[in-house]
């Protein structure tokens, strides 16, 4: 009378077994999150540090969920040196600062570039990375060269970026935002837009990989910006953040990141960026 066919233990015992599960991984996160957010006096020993995962080879989801890339390899070894652990979280990009102003999240890495504008609300680690905004546009398209010749064409970018920023520059252009660069980048590939303004690295990377079809990187880089790690204004990690980072730039361990996610050597990096 008790005997249930495999199917049917399976669909009984799994719903109660995905509760058990569930439960442990929020007491785990919990736990680890309430010491994050202690606060101390010179900062937490774990962080609550947010990014935006769907922006290779900065930051990715392995098939797995975890994250992986430049940016979560950069972090970690700047809280070994430093003597931190760091809980990473993702968040859409264009809600970075504003967890940030909140408080939600004691730091965030996330490919983001130092600006004036942001630094009037978040502070910034001293550069980590040098990159800057190219046009991408279809294999075979001939009129898509310069900035110039973006007038009046469709522009895809990632809302909230710096790409998005220099795209309404442009006269005439009509903006379509996407919530991660590699939206925009399928848009162009399927035809629906014209061009993609993004980091450089990004692009060149996503056709590189294969990731996105079809596409080629055209003229030379709009801009030259570098990226940060954006923290709340005047936090008490800012010190120990940029400590880590400078020790890493100087014993190697950034050039082996560096080397692991994008080979050669990297550029020098200024101590401040030129804002
Ligand atoms: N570097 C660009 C910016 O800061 C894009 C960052 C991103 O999409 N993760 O706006």
């Amino acid at each position: 009378m008790f005997r249930l066919t495999r199917s049917q233990f399976l669909r009984r015992l799994l719903p109660g077994l995905l509760g058990l599960i569930c439960a442990f991984t929020f007491a785990a996160c919990g736990t680890s999150t309430t010491s994050g957010s202690s606060g101390a006096a010179g900062g937490s020993n774990v962080l609550r540090v947010a990014t935006e995962p769907a922006f290779p080879p900065f930051e990715s989801q392995a098939a797995d969920g975890t994250l992986e890339g430049f940016d979560i390899d950069l972090f970690k070894a700047i809280g070994e040196a430093s003597g931190f652990t760091v809980e990473f979280q993702s968040l859409p990009f264009d809600g970075i600062i504003p967890a940030l102003q909140a408080g939600t999240i004691d730091a965030a890495i996330s490919a983001m570039t130092i600006t004036k504008e942001r630094a009037q609300t978040v502070s910034f680690s001293r550069p980590y990375f040098k990159a800057g905004l190219a046009i991408a546009t279809k294999e075979a398209t001939t009129d898509v060269t310069s900035l110039d010749s973006l007038k009046g064409k469709r522009i895809a970018v990632q809302i909230g970026t710096t790409g998005q920023k220099e795209a309404e520059k442009i006269e005439g252009a009509e903006i379509r935002t996407f919530d991660s660069a590699p939206l925009a980048l399928q848009e162009l590939s399927n035809g629906n837009v014209d061009a993609v303004i993004n980091d450089a690295p990004v692009t060149l990377y996503a056709i590189k990989s294969g990731n996105i079809k079809g596409l080629k990187v055209v003229g030379q880089l709009l801009t030259e910006e570098f990226y940060g790690i954006a923290m709340p204004k005047d936090s008490p990690n800012l010190d120990k953040v940029n400590a880590g980072l400078t020790t890493i730039l100087g014993n190697g361990k950034y050039a082996e990141i560096y080397q692991k996610w994008f080979g050669g050597q990297p550029p020098t990096l200024p101590e401040t960026a030129p804002l």
